[in-house]
């Protein structure tokens, strides 16, 4: 817009100066003058739409610099271009239609297909100090009403619609009256049938363009595949419009594969090195995930499963906990992730064999979309391969079956892969990685590998002599020398190469027959039951040649570089108990306060903190500096304070009983200086004018700010309440837990005595 008033001054400017030019004056250089000056001007014009977006991102987002993309995508709509994107998730494409929206006159129109994103989004928003709202199912009529009302009245910078409310008549009547910024099509690979999340709703989309000539729009996806990107652009009258596309590489994603053996033991191995993180564990089918959730559970981890069986109501709330950090792994089957936007998910692990590449890419995507460092490990066995194989056989249309066996073969080349992992997945969607990434098991721990002709030859002739269809697991026992039942019933004991194998253990065997499967020297019959067949090149080993065969190696091996390294733990688990306490009052997801991110750069800061301090923290705008500048400030000094008394414990930092400091808001902080004085809740509540209730509030806002307050002084029963509570079922719920307390406690007092024992590290 501006870059266009510019533009027509320097244009109107030009031609008083063409009436004012004689003909024959050097009309070359007058032209060339104007030409020269119009590109000054657009330049200039472009310079300072770069700046504004630039003061927006700082002011408001609380970034300094635009990811790559960015500031070219903004810049194109606000100059009233259409544009597509394509940027892998995390990428921050949400930033490329806020902030143009926020920066044209009118209301940007958000067109997104998942409600409980919309309110995640809208909340973070809102927090920023941006005017915006969602219209869509959740909403009551009159809450509705009241947002179609601000719309109206011109007084959103953003609107999230859902399309099939934006398609309805009463909308599209709304529209005509409203100025409209910009339009953008979120997760726009919902309107192509190609791909992985078809909305019919989504199909009508393409109308917009039509009826909106004039309103620029852009179209986001993270879909990495060529065919649907074709699709989408065609159905939403996108051709012309400019494409962004960037590198769909994650690199803060370390890739990881592991030979699939005891799966639980390998996942709880795993755990350990993210303790206290939030992941997500996909497993192939819903029995499955329950297992792994209940054993996860038995092991103290808090986990919950999530499968599309499961009632709709118990899917939300798995969610909902899981995004406020209450639950922190989710075993699930893939019907979970599209509706998670959740920033800080560290790893995801694949129990079980993704059915092709750009799934595994999708689901490993949503670790570490703040850009910390995440993992992703895939347990991968042939077990899985055959049965995805033989799900495949019972598809009927022949041409579908072979692009999901080519799907399957290019997932299990990765799998096996003995080069970069990063290096094959990029490769598989057309991008060429440079260099080796650095950044995955193979990079880190490159294989070693040995001449394996001997050991090939050796189970190439066992297989030929059993005779019969035998799978991996009995090969190896005659191999190993067993005298089983079925060995001897079978007279196997009596085979050449029986017990020739007898020195390498059954795991390596397993490792070494996996491999010459999928070098091609065995093929495996799925229809009976994978026995082993050896193959022509099989047969062409035993009469010379070689084969190459990686090293076993038990366990993952893999040098970690935390992100957190250099931040004080102790400080950090204060910070988050103040963000649980915030969302909480504001009942939002814990990110939409203050994203990790930002709380690992609080609590790498030394010295004496000021508030104006905190504007160099990534994500700190000025709305949110003013909301929760004070009470961060408050946390770093009650806990510089309580380190320099020597009052912190190591552990976690909460000392029982009182220390000083301030609290985070007025009333929590009167309530604070009143109890020191010893007035009781009764007359703290009196006082304030407020109900008890609120004082006891207060109360859970200062336990988890990390004000030391003597619970037991107003809980009742305290200690036996606690006592009961060391003994309740850790799996039970907390209405389940409270409903059995001998204690009678109010709601309120109840989530005192948790906010207490979180803080001491009991959960
Ligand atoms: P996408 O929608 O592409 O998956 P988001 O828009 O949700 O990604 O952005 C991912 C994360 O990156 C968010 O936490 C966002 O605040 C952050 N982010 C986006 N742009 C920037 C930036 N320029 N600087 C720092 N952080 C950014
Ligand atoms: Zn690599």
């Amino acid at each position: 817009m501006l870059l266009l008033i510019l533009l027509r001054l320097a244009m109107r400017e030009n031609q008083r100066r063409l009436t004012r030019a004689r003909f024959f004056e050097v009309p070359y250089i007058s032209m060339l003058a104007i030409v020269f000056e119009i590109c000054c001007h657009s330049n200039m014009a472009t310079k300072k739409v770069k700046e504004q977006a630039r003061k927006v991102l700082k002011d408001i987002f609380g970034y300094d610099e635009f990811r790559a993309m960015q500031e070219d995508i903004i810049c194109s709509l606000l100059d009233g271009k259409d544009a597509f994107v394509l940027m892998p998730t995390g990428g921050g494409k949400s930033l490329c239609y806020q902030i143009p929206s926020i920066m044209r006159e009118g209301t940007g129109i958000v067109v997104s297909p998942l409600i409980s994103l919309m309110k995640d989004q809208v909340d973070a928003l809102t927090r920023c100090g941006v005017n915006a709202a969602y219209y869509n199912s959740s909403l009551k009529a009159a809450e509705g009403k009241d947002v179609l009302d601000r719309f109206e009245a011109g007084e959103l910078d953003l609107l999230y619609v859902a399309p099939e409310r934006l398609l309805t008549k009463t909308f599209q009547k709304r529209l005509e009256n409203v100025k409209v910024a910009m339009f953008a099509v979120d997760e726009a690979h919902c309107v192509s049938q190609w791909g992985h999340d078809f909305r019919p709703e989504y199909v009508r989309l393409g109308e917009l363009r039509e009826t909106f000539p004039d309103v620029p729009m852009v179209a986001l996806t993270a879909t990495a595949d060529e065919h649907t990107r074709e699709d989408i652009a065609d159905r939403l009258s996108l051709q012309k419009a400019k494409r962004h596309i960037s590198s769909f590489d994650r690199p803060n994603i370390r890739y990881l594969v592991s030979e699939k053996r005891q799966p639980l033991t390998q996942v709880l191995q795993f755990l350990e090195d993210w303790k206290d993180c939030c992941g997500i564990i996909y497993c192939l089918s819903r029995k499955r995930v329950e297992d792994m959730a209940v054993n996860l559970q038995r092991h103290g981890i808090r986990a919950a499963a999530y499968h599309a069986g499961m009632p709709g109501r118990s899917r939300e709330k798995v969610q909902d906990d899981f995004l406020r950090d209450r639950v922190k792994v989710i075993v699930a089957t893939i019907a979970f992730g599209m509706g998670v936007d959740k920033p800080n998910v560290r790893f995801v692990i694949h129990h079980d064999l993704p059915k092709s590449i750009e799934s595994y890419y999708q689901e490993t995507g949503r670790a570490g979309r703040d850009g910390q460092e995440s993992e992703a490990l895939m347990l991968y066995g042939s077990g899985d391969v055959n049965l995805v194989r033989r799900l495949i056989e019972n598809v009927e249309n022949i041409d579908q079956r072979r692009v999901e066996v080519h799907k399957l073969n290019s997932m299990v080349a990765l799998s096996e892969a003995l080069t970069c992992r990063r290096r094959v997945l990029l490769g598989y969607f057309g991008e060429h990685l440079e260099e080796d990434c650095g950044n995955c098991d193979i990079c880190l721990d490159p294989p070693e590998t040995y001449d394996g002709t001997e050991l090939a030859q050796l189970a190439i002739r066992c297989v030929k002599e059993a005779k019969g269809d035998f799978g991996v697991g009995y090969i190896i026992d005659v191999l190993r020398g067993s005298k089983n039942a079925r060995i001897i019933g079978n007279k196997h004991e009596k085979l050449k190469t029986h017990g020739n194998g007898a020195d390498i253990n059954g795991d390596e065997w397993t490792s070494i027959l996996r491999q010459l499967v999928h070098q091609g020297y065995f093929q495996q019959d799925v229809s009976r039951r994978a026995a082993l067949v050896v193959t022509k090149k099989g047969e062409l080993l035993l009469k010379g040649g070689a084969a190459t065969l990686a090293r076993y190696q038990p366990g993952l091996k893999r040098k970690l570089r935390r992100f957190s390294q250099g931040r004080d733990e102790a400080l950090f688990k204060k910070l988050v108990a103040m963000r649980i306490a915030l969302a909480e009052a504001e009942d939002v997801a814990n990110h939409v306060i203050l994203s990790d991110v930002a709380l690992t750069e609080i609590s790498q800061f030394v010295g004496e903190i000021k508030i104006d301090d905190l504007r160099k923290v990534s994500g700190m705008g000025q709305h949110k500096l003013d909301a929760y500048g004070e009470a961060v400030v408050a946390v770093l000094k009650a806990h510089a304070s309580a380190r320099s008394s020597g009052k912190m414990s190591d552990t976690n930092g909460f000392p029982k009983l009182l220390a000083k400091g301030p609290a985070p808001t007025d009333g929590q902080s009167h309530t604070w200086n009143l109890y020191k004085k010893g007035v009781s809740i009764e007359d703290i509540a009196e006082q304030q004018g407020v109900s008890e209730k609120t004082v006891i509030n207060h109360f859970i806002a200062l336990v988890r700010a990390a004000q030391q307050v003597d619970v037991s002084k107003i809980v009742p029963d305290f200690d036996q309440v606690m006592s009961e509570l060391d003994d309740a079922d850790p799996y039970a719920s907390l209405t389940e837990i409270k409903s059995e307390l001998t204690v009678d406690l109010s709601n309120e007092e109840f989530r005192l005595v948790l906010a207490w024992r979180e803080g001491i590290g009991v959960s």
